[in-house]
């Protein structure tokens, strides 16, 4: 990208501004902001409205984020598409699309790798690369979109990254999904999920949007918690649900729980009580997901009638607990796998970007 301004990370107004600053009349910017999000154009050069010469000028002014589709599969068990995608630096990431009875759900990175050091996560095993731009959110939908040819009805920030880490970016990409004259995505069809990153929780629930918030707790005791997220030794339970309780109060939406249950670690009866204690007072939902085995990693799921007994505990006290089907499993399921064996893949082949 060079230093070169990222178009498709402005948000109407702020192009408006740069255009009109440029001797362009504001109009010309709605004409742009339609061809990049909601036509979905992949360059300047698709949008035949705008005159040539000024198509070129914008193509050696602008950067214009268009990822490249290096795979995608398919799970031959229920639909879901797995996408990896490169970046204009050569990075890649990766998304799902799934297909639900309610509608088409996509799954997007926030950030290349992460640093929150989960220990059962492939995304964590490498640590941070870098944040992702408002624009590389937004076109792994696009890219979705225009693959499939399906409308997308729901977006959930839950690949690989931190969303919280990525405050300010997360908040346009947000802001651009959701806004009339873009994919106009609503805001109640949009989940981040985080890592429980106390301050930016509380930031997010002042932000006046509506999208749903989701905590992976994985552990009702700090203790236990610490173990599985350094995040942990940073932010105690006590902190995280008074920031639940806070985003409740603000925007009225309730919170989501991710329980990633590992067999032998955080799935026994008193885990399942500790989750009813937790999320009783704040009427959460309760997601369980039986955790997906990671080569590098050593958890493993808890057998079927442990999972399901669990889940009965959560019901016969009144919480909401649904166990996450798992989709695409044949397809590299978890979070940062897919792009983690393209990784290795790709150095055991020298060193090869292409597939
Ligand atoms: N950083 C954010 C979002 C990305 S991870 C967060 O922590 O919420 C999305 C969800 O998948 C999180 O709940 C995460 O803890 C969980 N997850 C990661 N690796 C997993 C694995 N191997 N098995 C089950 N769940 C996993």
């Amino acid at each position: 990208m060079g230093d070169k301004k990222d178009i498709k990370s402005l948000p109407l107004e702020l192009l408006e501004e740069e255009l009109v600053s440029a001797g362009e009349r504001a109009f010309r910017a709605r004409q742009m902001y339609e061809w990049m999000h909601v036509k979905l154009a992949r360059g300047f050069d698709q949008m035949t409205n705008l005159s040539r010469a000024f198509r070129e000028e914008c193509g050696r002014k602008y950067h214009y984020t268009a990822l490249r589709t290096v795979r995608v599969q398919e799970s031959a068990l229920d639909g879901t598409r797995k996408f990896l995608f490169e970046l204009s630096d050569g990075n890649l990431v990766e998304s799902v699309w799934m297909k639900y009875r309610y509608g088409n759900s996509v799954c997007i990175s926030s950030q290349v790798g992460c640093r929150m050091g989960c220990r059962f996560c492939a995304s964590a095993l490498n640590g941070l690369e870098r944040n992702l731009l408002p624009s590389e959110m937004l076109d792994q939908i696009y890219a979705i979109s225009l693959f499939t040819g399906e409308r997308v009805s729901n977006v959930v920030v839950m690949g690989t990254g931190e969303p919280l880490d990525n405050y300010g970016n997360l908040l346009t990409f947000l802001r651009m999904l959701t806004d009339a004259n873009g994919l106009h995505i609503g805001q109640r069809n949009v989940t981040v999920s985080t890592c429980g990153l106390v301050p930016e929780m509380r930031r997010l629930a002042d932000e006046g949007l509506q999208i749903t918030l989701a905590l992976s707790l994985h552990a009702v005791t700090d203790e236990k918690r610490k173990k599985l997220m350094p995040v942990a030794q940073r932010y105690r339970i006590a902190e995280l649900m008074e920031a639940c309780r806070y985003y409740f109060e603000r925007t009225g939406r309730r919170i989501t729980f991710e329980y990633s249950l590992a067999g032998g670690v955080n799935d026994t009866k008193e885990d399942a009580m500790g989750l009813v204690r937790l999320a009783g007072p704040l009427h959460c939902h309760v997601n369980l997901i039986p955790v997906n085995p990671v080569k590098e990693l050593s958890y493993v799921q808890p057998e079927a009638p442990g999972i399901r007994e669990f889940q009965n505990i959560l019901e016969k006290n009144k919480i909401n607990g649904t166990i996450r089907r798992e989709m695409g499993r044949d397809i590299d399921g978890a979070c940062g796998q897919l792009r983690r064996r393209h990784m290795s893949a790709v150095q055991d082949m020298g060193g090869d970007k292409e597939c």
